[in-house]
């Protein structure tokens, strides 16, 4: 059955207003007056105060921190720093090197739960909190209504003729808008290297090409995006409106309107007690940055900002009515069924099981990222040489990642056969340089007669010279003729 034709059947917005003999499929062609905007017409919603504004403005502003960050210096570099030239993540005294990015897997899938978990208590919440495209929206409306005016000032103002006052305003707020697509772009390139070096490039045009061609993409992408797009991306664009769906249930909070207290909607209830609290201003609408009329149920466009809700509160302060006439209210409490408590949820179980083991996965793996990642691989051609002497030589070719910030000296040796002598081409002694990896090659050499069997199992260690606290081992084998 289709969502909104559930949602009249539950509501009972149309069925409290059905003509005799009407079918429900008429019903529901009835309530399909709403629309979504596709790109036809340029949404200009009223800017009002409220709680849920005031927490927008809050969750918004943490993006503050995107901007910030990149300038943040840590142990004498970047705080958060994604180099690729050197495949490394710096994340203050952190450093994720490319052996370590499984984590990275599990953050995603940290991410996706989180993502879940939250639509399915609370519906596209990070649409109307959180989401970049929202945010930015949202700043760019913003501009736009401190400089061209209200909504009807502002339709009024495109549809009035070029002069010099609409050059004017236009060219200020475009230029602003443009100025935050800069900002952006910059400041998105700065996570990929030293942005204050980056900033100096860019002023003095001496950026390398990968350096512009994202600063481009994210001018034109913000530009456009936040600019003229808005609620198109998340309707044509956004991967995540397309699934959400499935994510959501009967117990997900949404803004609902309360059809039961509201209809029949009517301009003044006149002292008519059949008329319902709904007095049809139409300021729902107004305020919604995506222009749906949730009185008509919950519709795709809908990004749970809560705007409708801070507007007819505002509206039955006004007219002396109980508020809540919109409000976060799931399917089931809209049936007058009693919402569940979250652990009784088995979706939000499922998403924070995932999640928690995620976590832990993350918090394993970083509290035990090695110092230095060692492997050793032995030589297949051949596999051994017989020396003049008659030992046994083998040889192995180290590789070792140095992932402290300094470079360390390190002793190898090895065990496993009795007199197995070690060469190498700095004796035992091993310089790492930090954040390099650079491969090495080391010849063990037996006598024949210490070889019990054809392969024997050696064990090489490595042990810091001025922190004896690095101690790494690392199994292989040690490969002679035949016994037979
Ligand atoms: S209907 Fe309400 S909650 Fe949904 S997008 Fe519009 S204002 Fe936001
Ligand atoms: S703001 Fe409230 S009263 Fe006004 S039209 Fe919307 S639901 Fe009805």
């Amino acid at each position: 059955m289709p969502p909104l034709l559930r949602l009249v059947q539950q509501q009972g917005v149309i069925m409290s207003e059905r003509k005799e003999g009407q079918s429900i499929e008429e019903i529901y062609a009835d309530a399909v007056h709403w629309h979504v905007n596709t790109g036809g017409e340029t949404i200009h919603a009223k800017r009002m105060g409220g709680r849920f504004r005031s927490l927008k403005w809050w969750t918004g502003s943490l993006w503050l921190l995107f901007f910030l960050s990149p300038y943040a210096r840590w142990e004498g570099h970047q705080a958060i720093l994604f180099d690729i030239p050197h495949r490394q993540f710096h994340f203050f005294s952190l450093t994720i090197w490319p052996q370590d990015i499984w984590m990275l897997s599990l953050v995603l899938i940290l991410l996706a739960m989180t993502l879940f978990g939250v639509t399915a208590v609370a519906g596209r919440v990070w649409c109307g909190y959180f989401c970049f495209q929202t945010v930015w929206t949202d700043w760019f409306t913003w501009l736009e209504d401190k400089i061209e005016g209200n909504p009807i000032q502002r339709r009024k103002l495109d549809a009035a003729p070029w002069d010099a006052r609409k050059i004017r305003l236009k060219l200020f707020k475009h230029s602003l808008w443009l100025l935050i697509a800069i900002l952006t772009g910059v400041t998105f390139a700065g996570y990929f290297t030293d942005i204050y070096r980056l900033w100096v490039d860019y002023l003095t045009l001496q950026a390398p090409l990968v350096a512009w061609v994202v600063l481009a993409a994210f001018i034109f992408g913000t530009y456009v995006f936040a600019g003229f797009m808005r609620e198109q991306v998340c309707f044509w664009l956004c991967p995540y409106a397309r699934i959400q769906g499935v994510m959501v249930d009967k117990d997900t909070i949404l803004p609902t309107y309360d059809a039961k207290r509201g209809e029949p909607r009517g301009k003044s209830r006149g002292g008519d007690e059949a008329r319902g609290d709904c007095v049809d201003c139409k300021l729902c609408v107004a305020v919604c940055p995506t222009g749906v009329d949730i009185r008509e149920g919950m519709q795709e466009g809908c990004i749970t900002c809560g705007m409708c809700i801070d507007a007819c509160d505002s509206v039955m302060e006004k007219v002396g009515r109980p508020k809540g006439l919109i409000r976060y209210m799931s399917e089931k409490e809209m049936l007058g069924e009693r919402l569940p408590p979250l652990y009784r949820r088995p979706r939000v179980i499922v998403y924070s099981a995932i999640f928690l083991l995620s976590v832990s996965g993350i918090l394993y793996g970083l509290t035990h990222i090695p110092p230095v990642e060692l492997s050793v691989v032995h030589e297949r051609q051949p596999l051994f040489m017989q020396m003049s002497d008659g030992s046994i030589q083998n040889k192995y070719t180290f590789k070792a990642v140095n992932k402290t910030p300094e470079d360390l000296r390190l002793r190898l040796s090895v065990s496993g056969v009795p007199g197995l002598q070690l060469l190498a081409a700095d004796g035992d002694t091993v310089t790492l340089k930090s954040g390099k990896t650079i491969p090495f090659h080391v010849f063990l050499r037996a006598r024949r007669t210490q070889l019990k069997q054809a392969n024997t199992p050696v064990r090489f260690r490595l042990q810091g010279i001025d922190k004896p606290e690095i101690s790494l081992e690392y199994e292989s084998v040690f490969i002679g003729p035949s016994k037979a």
